[in-house]
């Protein structure tokens, strides 16, 4: 069963979580992480640092809440940083909270540090030479089994307190079921349903118990109360295995915390560099109360170590005092993980893949998530990561592509700074503006081929896009430009398309139009004035025409009057 499950839609390929995993058991397939299982070592790192929170770990409440319902009695194990998540609660006040929930009843698994610190103490004594390295973190136990095998030997031969507590309550109370509440998911691990068979049967981080409580309706006091403290609840901050032990003369004691820190501790070990050390470590900064449920709700691990000191630390050195006899005996069993390791030649073709082809292009940069390119390209080998994770190779492609897209543009493009000057220019611009070498105007302002205002206005204005219809004189063109600009306003770009030709071809059809025009209004001018003659010349046939028949009329009647008269 998986423990940390993946929440494909939040993931946004920021690669921070492949970044920040110590054993890079992570892939990167479809544009989505995922956590590789068998290699993971549940340091609960990505799920700290992913910005979209797009990791979780999967809960056993629901089982939980089966088991205590089931009627079987069901007993609480609680790690001793306890007391710093619930802010510095008391034990009474929080075992009390505990049986709320349904536990009958309530164990420190303290009293398993007590068990697992006396065991050391006599290993040391038994006269061994070392170096013996310890630790209660399941993750270190992951690591050591999966990616560091050679360091068994070199291990304490003693169980965790959890189990040893484990064991404690199965002979105190047997039957039960156990549940462990820690702020560690590594520690499911150690639980029944991952084939841990003398571990609890369930495991509950502290964050999901903080959910189960409120949702009960279950509330702690803040304040710490009690004066019972215990010196073994000093295991879960740095060094607080130490602390609790008799010190044995000869011997150096060590605490190591952090993942790289502790790689680098236990291979010392193994290289025989640390002699007659015991070392302490821890894969998280300032061990358990530096862990992810505490890290996720906002725990400061200095403040968490003070109040784990104060549950466990009196002047008389007070500790628990275990009766009975538990075997602890425990010896971890390798399961190293397998990684092909590429040719040296097929390494070089996933580099060339990469864009990567001389030493200078491998930048190292890790905006990828590896540390080199190198381990990049291991990766891709494996199917875990893809050639296009690497932001400067995308980059150089992108440029390159829209390099070519601007280069064969039969539209002229000049690209200007803030600073005014040519960045960019492509062939049909040189063309238009009788260029002969890109060189001649790059780096230089702009206004020596085009006026500089539309630049200027963009640069300063709001708009994104300005549209213009120009005429340039001194090389006699007519342009359309189009002026973008970048979101930051750091770059113009002027997209302009020489319609010269065109706008002479308008101009020429203008001219004909023109004449013609010009000659319709001299023919209907010159009909006019034909009309006008015609007219005017009928009109005065017509007008001499009635004057001869008047005069003939006149006449007529003159003679018909002298006819009567006679
Ligand atoms: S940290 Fe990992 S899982 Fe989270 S968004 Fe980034 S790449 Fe995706
Ligand atoms: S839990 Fe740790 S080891 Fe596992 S994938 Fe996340 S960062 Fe890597
Ligand atoms: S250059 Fe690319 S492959 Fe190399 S480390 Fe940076 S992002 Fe990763």
């Amino acid at each position: 069963m998986g423990i940390l499950k993946f929440k494909k839609a939040n993931c946004k390929n920021c690669y921070k979580c492949v970044r920040n995993c110590p054993v890079k058991a992570i892939q990167v397939i479809d544009q989505q992480a995922q956590i590789v299982e068998e290699d993971c070592i549940l340091c609960g790192r990505c799920t700290v640092v992913c910005p979209q929170n797009a990791k979780e770990d999967v809960s056993s409440l629901q089982e939980i809440r089966q088991l205590l319902a089931s009627g079987r009695e069901v007993v609480a194990a609680v790690a001793p940083s306890f007391t710093a998540y619930f802010d510095g609660c008391d034990w009474q006040m929080f075992s009390a909270a505990m049986k709320q929930l349904g536990f009958s009843q309530v164990f420190e698994t303290a009293e398993g540090a007590f068990l697992v610190k006396s065991e050391y103490e006599k290993l040391l004594a038994s006269g061994i030479e070392g170096p013996v390295i310890t630790t209660c973190c399941s993750s270190i136990n992951q690591y050591i089994r999966k990616y560091m095998p050679e360091a068994i030997p070199f291990m304490a031969p003693v169980t965790t307190p959890l189990r040893a507590v484990t064991r404690l309550i199965h002979q105190r109370c047997p039957g039960a079921a156990v549940v462990f509440l820690s702020p560690c998911i590594s520690k499911k691990t150690e639980t029944v349903p991952q084939g841990c068979t003398d571990g609890p049967d369930y495991d509950l981080t502290f964050d999901e118990l903080e959910d189960w409580m409120r949702e009960s309706g279950i509330h702690v006091n803040k304040a710490f109360a009690s004066s019972d403290a215990k010196l073994s609840r000093m295991f879960p901050v740095t060094g607080g295995i130490l602390r609790t032990m008799k010190t044995e003369a000869g011997w150096r004691y060590l605490a190591v915390d952090g993942m790289e820190d502790c790689i680098q501790a236990i291979r010392d070990a193994v290289d025989g560099k640390l002699k007659r050390c015991f070392i302490e470590v821890s894969a998280c900064e300032g061990s358990c109360v530096g862990g992810p449920a505490f890290l996720k709700r906002d725990r400061r691990v200095a403040v968490s170590s003070a109040v784990v000191q104060t549950s466990a630390v009196d002047n008389e050195g007070s500790d628990f005092e275990v009766d009975e006899t538990v075997d602890l005996e425990s010896v971890l069993t390798a399961r190293p993980v397998y990684r092909p390791e590429p040719s040296a030649e097929q390494l070089q073709n996933v580099l060339r893949r990469m864009g990567k082809t001389k030493p200078e292009d491998e930048l190292n940069c890790g905006m990828c998530g590896y540390a080199t390119c190198r381990e990049k390209a291991h990766a891709v080998f494996l199917g875990r990561a893809d050639i296009t994770m690497c932001l400067p190779y995308m980059q150089a492609k992108a440029e390159s592509y829209s390099d070519k897209i601007v280069s064969v543009s039969p539209n002229a493009i000049v690209t200007v700074g803030r600073d005014l000057k040519v960045k960019q220019i492509n062939e049909a611009a040189c063309e238009i503006f009788s260029i002969r070498n890109r060189e001649d105007i790059i780096g230089y302002p702009v206004s020596r081929i085009l006026d500089e205002f539309d630049f200027v206005r963009m640069l300063s204005g709001d708009g994104r896009q300005i549209q213009n219809y120009t005429y340039l004189s001194d090389y006699n063109v007519y342009l359309e430009q189009v002026f973008i600009c970048d979101e930051d306003k750091e770059i113009v770009t002027c997209i302009m398309k020489d319609v010269t030709r065109s706008r002479q071809k308008k101009n020429q059809i203008r001219q004909v139009k023109l004449r013609t025009a010009g000659m319709a209004d001299e023919i209907v001018e010159k009909q006019m004035r034909i009309a006008h003659e015609i007219a005017s010349l009928l009109g005065e046939t017509v007008a001499e025409t009635k004057v001869a028949v008047n005069n003939l009329k006149n006449t007529i009647l003159m003679d018909e009057d002298k006819d009567e008269q006679r």
